[in-house]
């Protein structure tokens, strides 16, 4: 067996996190290349003392002067910093997977590194894809890369389908994808409830343990709003042929339906190591220390449609991709302001929504021409969200 070497972007975070305890449970089959994270030094340090990568990452150059003095012992590991730092080990040419789990907009120089150099590319970084669509997937295409998805719902679908008609699902008889979501920690509030949530809440998810950014995203929908758009790329697809079905257990990741009425779904335990592991190893299957499914313990489904009403962001997310050119990138980028907002207590729930609304309404849709153009809408859209909260709250 050929063991795979391979570069961790986010290494720190709970999808890096997860990924190092699949690789943990089979040494010889994998080994790594670098980790990388931005401002969390002595987790990293950590980190690369077990797994003895050859390079590490800070993205953040102080943190990297952290780093270097607290690995001074330790010289297995070189130690670089910045942008250049996390591209370089994406394309290095003695890396043959990379795990893209750097959060949010950041994650899309280093992914398209990765892309670039043909690699294959386990995709956790949606916001990556969903700014910049059908470049990423001209570029995916260009460079004969291998793009893996590894959010749940993606990679359930993913493995619903034949593999040599994820690009082509009409010609697999694939007639439509139910897409399902828990609905969040909020699905139950009403909207006045919703005005006084924290960020406390909205981070504890009732199903899934993520990263904060996912965890508010999750609560307000603008997560599978993203996956919306997530899928239409990923499976060459539109909004109309996606149905998304709350289906509050987190059991059934996703389906897909067939022309002559078969729909198959994957099921699992709520746990991103059974991804993670799907990715890594595919097309084999290896153990990833997930527990076993008990139906008999759950004992019964439920579904529903989304409230768009009382969760707005997943109409905004189906209007931007409609809208097309760079307006995914400036939903993206004022949902990232707007969250970041929100979690430092300076915007109320209900209002990131709004911020997003008046964002996309004030700033001109154009052809996506080049990732030039995507970089600045995503940095003029958040300019723009920063002004609209500065008026909400004065
Ligand atoms: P976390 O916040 O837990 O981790 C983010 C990682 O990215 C950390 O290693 C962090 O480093 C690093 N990072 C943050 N900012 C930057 C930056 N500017 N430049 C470089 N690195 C940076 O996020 P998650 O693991 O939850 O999510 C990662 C991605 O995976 C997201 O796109 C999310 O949507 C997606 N995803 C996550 C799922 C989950 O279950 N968590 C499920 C499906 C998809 P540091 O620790 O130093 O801050």
């Amino acid at each position: 067996m050929e063991t795979r070497s391979i570069s961790v972007l986010g290494a720190t975070g709970s999808i890096g996190l997860s990924t190092l305890d699949v690789v943990r449970r089979h040494p010889g089959r994998f080994s790594i290349h670098a980790l990388t994270a931005s401002t969390r030094a002595e987790e990293l340090a950590v980190l690369c003392r077990e797994f003895r990568p050859k390079v590490a990452v800070m993205a953040d150059p102080e943190a990297a002067v952290v780093l270097s003095e607290l690995l001074v012992d330790f010289p297995d590991t070189k130690v670089l910093a910045g942008l250049d730092g996390l591209c370089e080990v994406a394309s290095d040419p003695a890396v043959d997977t990379v795990m893209a789990a750097i959060v949010g907009a950041a994650g899309l120089s280093p992914t398209l590194s990765a892309v670039r150099a043909g690699k294959r590319v386990l995709l956790a970084n949606k916001e990556a894809l969903v700014m910049s669509g059908k470049l990423f997937m001209d570029a995916v295409a260009g460079a004969g890369a291998e793009l893996l998805p590894i959010d749940s719902e993606h990679n359930a679908i993913f493995q619903c389908m034949p593999a040599d008609k994820v690009r082509d699902p009409g010609g697999a008889g694939i007639t439509r994808i139910l897409l399902t979501a828990s609905g969040g920690p909020f699905r139950e509030h009403s909207a006045d409830d919703l005005r006084t949530v924290t960020p406390a809440q909205a981070c504890a998810h009732p199903n899934w343990s993520m990263g904060q950014k996912i965890s508010v995203d999750s609560a307000t929908l603008m997560n599978k709003g993203l996956e919306l758009i997530e899928a239409c790329w990923l499976f060459n697809t539109t909004p109309e042929s996606v149905e998304v079905h709350v289906h509050p257990e987190s059991i059934i990741h996703s389906m897909v339906e067939y022309a002559d009425g078969s729909v198959l779904a994957q099921l699992g335990s709520p746990d991103m190591r059974t991804p993670i592991a799907n990715g890594l190893a595919w097309p084999e299957r290896i153990d990833a220390g997930v527990a076993p499914l008990d139906l008999f313990a759950i004992g019964s489904f439920h579904f529903e449609r989304p409230d768009l009403e009382r969760f707005p962001c997943l109409r905004l997310a189906a209007e931007a991709f409609k809208a097309g050119g760079t307006a995914p990138a400036v939903l993206n980028a004022a949902n990232e302001v707007a969250v970041a907002a929100f979690l430092q207590g300076t915007l109320c729930f209900s209002d990131i929504p709004v911020i997003i609304e008046r964002t996309m309404s004030s700033t001109v849709v154009e052809p996506a021409n080049s990732f030039d153009m995507i970089f600045a809408k995503d940095k003029e859209a958040r300019a723009r969200a920063r002004e609209q909260i500065d008026l909400l709250t004065v």
